[in-house]
């Protein structure tokens, strides 16, 4: 492989101090899109997650932190706006180490901005209540926080599934021991340093820690002195995190994997809703976006006008190096992803009807990548592997209905229920279709906009608890009751 020249080491944070693996191990960072090395950055043992636990369990203990709402909403508005600014130098490395075009890595900044703002506003506002519950008995019901909160990340959006859960975390008083996936730590560990450029944030109440999955990233679930692990990633993995954390029953949240239906009735604004299929899918990101809806179900009345725009307009992404103009779709993240999904077009090949793509592209330069042409299979049966796994790559399995409850039949029809869209110009359907889908968001005329200030979560095998909004506040935080006897 070619090396780049300046590559750079990253180190983990804790207790306030830059430092490589105890062990001195290193990992390297190789660009999804071209081949070349990008950074080092720590492959740390098991010791390293203990001493940034201990780190953050005694920060919270020395600090006044968790009592100080003005100065952790000054602290996350200052971090909103070191990142906001950052978009120029940090969304070009988003880019080389995930492999998504440039465009969506500067969305991806801003949206993890946003989310920071938000809570650096909600940092002053947790309430709780209190109230007479006798004669004689008065109830102070406080929001208290959790205290230290290990915060697990997947590769595919690195920025903003972290700030997503750390905004809150912080804002809501707890300390924080963050472990990046080990195939993109160097955009985190940027993000890190201005935390910890940010004086208004005592040494020790953010902590990064880069490291394998499951032995540092294990131990983090099992050390008693954290006391929630918030983790985003495949559904495996989070099982495996539940029944891990429940040796020492700390609190879990866990954001997971999907399998969205996007719902077309033949009364949608057509080019609207093959615009927005097509989006849904996020080819963008070569698929690999949870709420992806890569399960398309078109009303059977257009489905043959349907899928033929969408196979054109799919055919004509240009897919190519992130970094390069004009490109709108990038690689898979490494060489197992793309083999695993070339296994699952293979096994789609047999199951259904290939209707565009299907193959690995490797034409010019695009062979240095892994990258994989949009694909789209219609006829998908709802008992084909492609249409109930999450193959987590540029794959779009199209299916079929002819009434509502048929369409929130086959929506219903997976194991996952993280998010999904109904498309109709008649609002009652709409709602009654959305309200049929099992999953935690679902979109009405659009698909795969998320704000900091509406929630988001997974029903049946999506996930556990929820992010952003006020509820996603609350996850951080655990309520006392103080009962006064008067
Ligand atoms: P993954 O589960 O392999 O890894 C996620 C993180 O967990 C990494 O940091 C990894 O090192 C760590 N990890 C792995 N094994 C662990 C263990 N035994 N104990 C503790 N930590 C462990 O997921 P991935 O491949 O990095 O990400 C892709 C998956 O994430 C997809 O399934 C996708 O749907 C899901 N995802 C979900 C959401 C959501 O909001 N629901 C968002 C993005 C991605």
């Amino acid at each position: 492989m070619a090396v780049a020249e300046a590559v750079k080491t990253y180190q983990n944070l804790i207790g306030g101090e830059w430092k490589d693996a105890r062990n001195g191990a290193t990992l390297e960072v190789y660009d999804p899109g071209n081949g070349e090395l990008v950074y080092r950055a720590p492959n740390s043992p098991v010791e390293d997650a203990r001493e940034a636990v201990a780190a953050a369990k005694h920060t919270l203990e020395v600090e006044d932190w968790s009592d100080n709402p003005g100065k952790r909403a000054t602290a996350l508005y200052k971090l909103a706006q070191a990142l906001r600014g950052s978009a120029d130098w940090l969304g070009p490395l988003l880019t080389r180490e995930g492999g998504k075009p440039l465009s969506v890595s500067r969305a991806e900044i801003s949206r993890g901005a946003e989310a920071i703002e938000y809570y650096a506003g909600l940092a002053r506002n947790l309430y709780g209540r209190s109230t007479m519950l006798a004669p004689d008995s008065l109830a102070i019901l406080l929001r208290e926080p959790v205290g230290v909160v290990a915060i697990i990340v997947p590769w595919n959006m690195a920025l903003s599934l972290l700030t997503r859960p750390l905004a809150p975390a912080l804002a809501a008083g707890n300390s924080v021991v963050i472990k990046p996936s080990s195939a993109t730590p160097g955009a985190t560990a940027e993000f890190v340093k201005m935390i910890d450029s940010i004086p208004e944030f005592p040494k020790g109440i953010v902590n990064l820690v880069v490291g394998p999955g499951s032995t540092t990233g294990a131990e983090l679930v099992k050390n008693a002195d954290v006391d929630m692990v918030n983790f985003t990633g495949d559904t495996s993995t989070g099982k495996e995190i539940m029944r891990m954390a429940a040796d020492t029953l700390k609190k879990v949240g866990l954001e997971l994997g999907g399998k969205s239906p996007n719902i077309v009735f033949s009364d949608a604004d057509f080019d609207r809703a093959v615009r927005g299929a097509l989006n849904a899918a996020s080819m963008f990101h070569a698929g690999q976006v949870c709420v992806a809806g890569t399960r398309l179900l078109v009303e059977e009345s257009i489905h043959d006008k349907f899928v033929d725009r969408l196979a054109e307009m799919a055919n004509r992404l240009r897919v190519g190096y992130g970094l390069n103009e004009g490109v709108q779709a990038g690689p898979v993240i490494n060489e197992n992803q793309l083999n695993r999904v070339m296994d699952y077009i293979e096994t789609g090949k047999s199951e259904a009807e290939l209707r565009t793509g299907g193959r690995r592209l490797t034409e010019g330069d695009l062979e240095k990548g892994f990258f994989i042409a949009p694909t789209i299979f219609d006829r998908v049966p709802v008992e084909a592997k492609i249409a109930q796994d999450e193959i987590f790559g540029p794959v779009l399995a199209v299916q079929t209905f002819s009434d509502e409850d048929e369409a929130a039949e086959v929506a219903n029809s997976t194991v996952y229920g993280l998010a999904g869209a109904v498309w109709t110009n008649d609002i009652s359907r709409a709602i009654r279709v959305a309200k049929k889908v099992k999953s935690g968001m679902v979109w009405i005329n659009t698909f795969g906009k998320l704000y900091p200030a509406g929630e988001m979560g997974g029903y049946k095998q999506s996930g556990v608890g929820r992010q952003y909004g006020l509820e996603g506040l609350w996850e951080f935080t655990e309520m006392k009751h103080i009962n006064v006897q008067l």
